[in-house]
C-alpha cells in the first residue's frame, strides 16, 4: 500500500484544495477503504464552509462514497472482506451502546460520526470508515452509480416508505433536483400517482420521464390549489429549504396526509394548528437511514431499475465541482471519479 494518499481538504472555509496525506492503519472496528467514486451532495456545501475543527486536520468532505476495502482493523465482523466493495454514507456508523441503538434506532444513534463533517469523508483516494457504518453494494451498480444512493437515494426511499400513502395514492414531489429525481423513479415504482411540483417549466419533461404523473410548476400556479382541487394529498415529500415554499404547500394536503421534511431549512415552518387537529394532518421529519436501509434502497433500486442522472468529474476537480453546485448549475447529481490507476497499492 502506498504510504500517503490525496485528499481534498476545506483548508480554509469555502476552500477545497488537494493535499498529500499519510495512509492511516485502521483502528478497532474500522476498516480502510479505497475510494473510487463518491457523490458531491448539497450538505458538502456547509461542510466545505464550516471552520476547520480546532487541533484537527482541516475536513475532507464527502458522505456518498464508495470503494473497496484495503486493510481491515481488529474486530471487524467477518462479513467484511479484503477487496469488497462498501458504501459509506452521511451517518458513520452507529456506537451500538447507547440508548437509541439499544432500542435498534441506529440511525437515531447518539454516538454516531457523521461523515464529511465530524469525520472525514471520500474526497479522497483513502477513507477510515467504521464497520457499523458500511454498506455492501450490489454488482449490478456501477460506483458512480451507486454514490448517489447512499444518501439522496436512501433518504427520499426511506421518507417514502414513511409517509403513510399506499398504492393508488397521491404522493407529491416538492422539489426537483439531486433528491427530487430519486424520489420521482422511487415514488411511481411505489405505485403511488406521483405529482411533481418545482419551479418554472424548464424541467417538466424530465419530472415526466423519471416518473412523475403530473407536473406543476409552483412559480405560475397554486401547487396547493391543485392538490386541493384532486382531493389533496396524501403524502407530500418536501426536498427544498425554502420554508415558505413548504408552508404554503400544507394546505394541499388531504386530511390524515402527512408532510415528509427531509430539508433542514434554516427559517421555521409556518403552520395553521387548526390545518393538522381539523384533518388530522402530521409533520415528519426524517434522516438518511442506517446501512441497511442503504442496502434497500440500492437493493430496490437495482430491482426496478432506477438510476440517478449524474456528471462525472475528478476528484481533483472537487473544488470546481463546490462551486457549480453553489451555483445551482448541477441537474440533478455529480460524482466525484478517483482515478484508480494512480492509487494502485
Ligand atoms: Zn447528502
Ligand atoms: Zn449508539
Amino acid at each position: 500500500m502506498k504510504a500517503t494518499y490525496r485528499a481534498m481538504q476545506a483548508t480554509r472555509p469555502g476552500i477545497l484544495e488537494l493535499v498529500e496525506r499519510e495512509t492511516p492503519t485502521p483502528g478497532n472496528g474500522e476498516v480502510l477503504i479505497k475510494v473510487e467514486a463518491c457523490g458531491v451532495c448539497g450538505a458538502d456545501a456547509a461542510d466545505i464552509e464550516k471552520a476547520p475543527p480546532p487541533a484537527q486536520s482541516p475536513r475532507v468532505p464527502g458522505h456518498e462514497v464508495i470503494g473497496r476495502i484495503v486493510a481491515l482493523g481488529a474486530s471487524t465482523p467477518s462479513i467484511w472482506k479484503l477487496g469488497q466493495r462498501v458504501g459509506v454514507g452521511r451517518l458513520g456508523g452507529h456506537c451500538n451502546a447507547c440508548v437509541q441503538c439499544r432500542q435498534g434506532r441506529f440511525q437515531l444513534c447518539l454516538n454516531q460520526p457523521v461523515v464529511g463533517s465530524t469525520c472525514d469523508g471520500g474526497y479522497a483516494e483513502m477513507m477510515l470508515a467504521r464497520s457499523t457504518g458500511l454498506v455492501a453494494i450490489p454488482d449490478e451498480l456501477s460506483s458512480e452509480e451507486a454514490a448517489p444512493i447512499l444518501c439522496a437515494g436512501v433518504a427520499t426511499f426511506n421518507a417514502l416508505k414513511k409517509c403513510g400513502a399506499q398504492a393508488g395514492d397521491l404522493v407529491a414531489i416538492l422539489g426537483i433536483g439531486g433528491l427530487g429525481h430519486m424520489a420521482l423513479q422511487y415514488a411511481r415504482h411505489m405505485g403511488f400517482e406521483v405529482v411533481a411540483i418545482g419551479r418554472g417549466r424548464d424541467i417538466a419533461a424530465d419530472a415526466l420521464a423519471l416518473g412523475a404523473h403530473v407536473y406543476i410548476d409552483n412559480r405560475g400556479e397554486d401547487a396547493a390549489a391543485r392538490l386541493k382541487a384532486v382531493g389533496g394529498a396524501q403524502a407530500i415529500v418536501t426536498m427544498i429549504d425554502h420554508a415558505d415554499t413548504v408552508s404554503a404547500l400544507l394546505g394541499g394536503l388531504a386530511p390524515e396526509g402527512r408532510l415528509v421534511v427531509l430539508n433542514p431549512s434554516k427559517s421555521p415552518l409556518q403552520v395553521s394548528a387548526g390545518l393538522l387537529v381539523g384533518g388530522q394532518r402530521g409533520i415528519l421529519g426524517s434522516i438518511t437511514g442506517t446501512p441497511y436501509d442503504n442496502e434497500k434502497a440500492l437493493n430496490f433500486s437495482v430491482l426496478v431499475n432506477v438510476r440517478p442522472r449524474i456528471e462525472v468529474m475528478p476528484l481533483e476537480q472537487a473544488d470546481e465541482a463546490y462551486r457549480k453546485l453553489k451555483t445551482g448549475n448541477v441537474k440533478f447529481r455529480m460524482v466525484l471519479i478517483v482515478d484508480n490507476a494512480s492509487n494502485a497499492h
